[in-house]
């Protein structure tokens, strides 16, 4: 899938970094600011970045999953070689 490139609104810079900060309530978010200049173009909540890690994490167990059988069956049949 294909996106498309995001640029800083600054300096037209495309490379972008999460900075985990807390605000006065102690609620804890993500700011994404460019890399080169610093300027903040947008802003996640922790719970987000949560909910996107254990979807990631659902999909490469569903993956790991998938991929047991025939790894376990791999094994298997190197126990019969030997
Ligand atoms: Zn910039």
């Amino acid at each position: 899938m294909l996106m498309a490139r995001s640029k800083c609104p600054s300096c037209e810079h495309s490379a972008f970094e999460a900075v985990p900060v807390v605000n006065k309530t102690g609620q804890s978010f993500c700011l994404i600011q460019c890399v080169s200049c610093g300027t903040v173009v947008g802003a996640i909540d922790d719970v987000k970045v949560t909910s996107i890690v254990r979807k990631a994490e659902k999909k490469l167990n569903r993956f790991l999953d998938k991929l047991s059988p025939p790894v376990a069956a791999l094994r298997k049949k190197d126990k019969q070689e030997n």
